[in-house]
């Protein structure tokens, strides 16, 4: 089964007080109205994306961040699953971008933050008041939406969270 990915970027905003090294997930199949990031519905798109190549990932940034984060994958839950468990060992946090609003509870138990909800441009992202999305703390269950306001850093959220 397919489980690639656009190469890995550091990012510091998806995951509100984290660094995270974010992987795309492609073969969405969420077919979000207005996706900007049409490229991950190819399954074909990127790279297989191996247990040992996310540890070599892993190993080489390690030291710099605090938090893995998908964009999708969970369409592949065992294998998103091996994923979360070896970053989970190396005492990272870990969170999943999905346009799902529900995730099974197989995968949210190895989640510290969970992202829900499609992208709709007429609600907006998680920045917006009116949002559909939730983002979550999963460890506390608190809903983190507050830490997405607007601010001249981030306006850009609103469309990033297309990504899932
Ligand atoms: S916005 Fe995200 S969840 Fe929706 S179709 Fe695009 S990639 Fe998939």
């Amino acid at each position: 089964m397919k489980f690639n990915c656009i190469r890995p970027s550091i990012v510091f905003q998806e995951v509100p007080d984290e660094i995270s090294l974010c992987f795309s997930i492609t073969g969405c199949k969420v077919g979000c109205k207005g996706c900007h990031s049409t490229e991950l519905w190819n399954e074909n798109q990127g790279v297989q994306l191996t247990n040992n190549l996310f540890i070599d990932w892993l190993n080489k940034y390690k030291d710099l961040i605090t938090c893995v984060c998908f964009f999708g994958g969970e369409w592949q839950a065992e294998t998103l699953i091996e994923k979360l468990i070896i970053a989970n060992n190396l005492g990272l946090k870990t969170c999943l971008y999905s346009g799902e609003n529900h995730i099974n509870i197989s995968i949210s138990q190895h989640l510290t933050f969970l992202k829900t909800g499609k992208w709709t441009p007429e609600l907006g992202g998680l920045n917006s008041p009116t949002t559909n999305q939730t983002f979550y703390n999963l460890k506390t269950g608190q809903k983190l939406n507050y830490l997405f306001k607007p601010t001249d850093d981030n306006t850009h959220l609103g469309e990033q969270n297309v990504a899932a």
